[in-house]
Order: structure tokens, then C-alpha cells, then sequence
């Protein structure tokens, strides 16, 4: 079991380097992690800016919405991570990106197709669109979890990225590979056709 210091720093850490990776703009964008054990998620505080953030900032609070202890408000999108972590019990940590390539991908409403091979060992395969939903609100973390049935990262409509993990090593790496995908994806639209991997290529990488 992890202490809530412990969580919290770890989160700390995260959210600044995936705040200098460009991840997240303004104070959008937000991490959490959680031990199922105490049944205590440690998430990113909403509104707080990212430059002058602490690791004390953070907030634990039960997936039920309860703040066990910190001194804001949790992120308004702590609706998503609950339903994450209730939906797979392999989730210890997710990591919820507005990062700009990605996030255009989801404002075409197009999926990611899987042009790179990174994607098959770090996100599975391609990258789904999950339906729009209202920021805030239940919703949004149900339209996720539909839309990751058979993945760990999926686009938001009109709103952004999720990614989930055991740890927020994991979370945070599937989020920068969904970018990067969206990135290279866009410029192979500009060059020309985009060729997707093959299935037998996709199989052969997953030893099936
Ligand atoms: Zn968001």
C-alpha cells in the first residue's frame, strides 16, 4: 500500500514532466493514480497552474467522489479516472492528455489507425474514438471505457486524450505514443496515401 505522500509525490512528478512534454495546455489536461488497496485515488487539483503547482496540491479522494485529503477541489474530470479504475481492475494509474495532434484527430472524428509499430506493443493496436460527452459528467468516463474494451488509450470527441496503465510510467508512455502516432499520421496524410499494418504483420508482432 502506498502512503498518500508517497502518491502524492509520484503524481507530482508526472504531471510536471508531462507538462513540459507539451501534454497538457493551460490547466487542462490532468493525472491520477490509485491504490486499490486503500481504495484512495491521488489526482491533479482543477485549476491550479502547472508552472507553480506543488506536490501537497494534489487531492486523494475515493472513487465515489469523497476527498479523503487535500486542499483544492479535485479536477473536474475525476468522474473519467473513477470510471476507469472501477471499469479495469489493471488500471493503477491514467493519465488524461489535451495534446494537439491527438486531440485534432479526435475533433475529425477519426480513430488512429495502426501505421506505427509502437502501437502494437505499447497501445495495443490502433487508437478508438470514444463518443462525445458533456465535460464533467459521468458520461464521459462511460463513453471511454466503451470506447477501451480491447485498449488502454482512446480519443475523446472534441475534447482529448486518455490513456491508462498499471503505473503512471506506463499511462504516461501510451499518452506520448498516441501522440506521436496522431503526429505521424498527419504528415503521412500530407505526403500521400497512409498504408495501415498489415494484420498478419500486427499478429506476427503480438506472437499470435
Ligand atoms: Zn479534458
Amino acid at each position: 500500500m502506498k502512503t498518500i505522500e508517497e502518491m502524492r509525490q509520484e503524481v507530482f512528478a508526472w504531471t510536471k514532466q508531462s507538462y513540459a512534454e507539451k501534454l497538457f495546455a493551460g490547466t487542462s489536461g490532468n493525472l491520477s493514480m490509485y491504490d486499490p488497496e486503500s481504495g484512495i485515488m491521488t489526482i491533479t487539483p482543477t485549476s491550479i497552474p502547472y508552472e507553480t503547482i506543488l506536490p501537497e496540491d494534489m487531492v486523494a479522494m475515493k472513487l465515489n467522489g469523497e476527498v479523503v485529503d487535500g486542499h483544492y477541489a479535485p479536477s473536474s474530470e475525476w468522474r473519467l479516472h473513477a470510471e476507469i479504475y472501477k471499469a479495469f481492475p489493471e488500471a493503477g494509474a491514467v493519465v488524461h492528455s489535451h495534446s494537439p495532434y491527438a486531440t485534432a484527430f479526435a475533433v475529425a472524428h477519426q480513430s488512429i489507425p495502426v501505421i506505427l509499430i509502437e502501437m502494437v506493443p505499447f497501445l495495443g493496436g490502433d487508437v478508438p474514438l470514444a463518443e462525445f460527452a458533456v465535460p464533467g459528467t459521468d458520461a464521459v468516463g462511460l463513453n471511454a471505457v466503451a470506447a477501451m474494451q480491447e485498449r488502454p488509450a482512446c480519443l475523446m470527441a472534441n475534447h482529448g486524450v486518455v490513456a491508462f496503465g498499471a503505473d503512471l510510467k506506463q499511462a504516461h508512455i501510451r499518452a506520448v505514443y498516441v501522440e506521436d502516432a496522431a503526429k505521424i499520421c498527419y504528415y503521412a496524410k500530407g505526403i500521400g496515401e497512409v498504408h495501415v499494418m498489415s494484420d498478419e504483420a500486427i499478429r506476427a508482432m503480438k506472437g499470435e
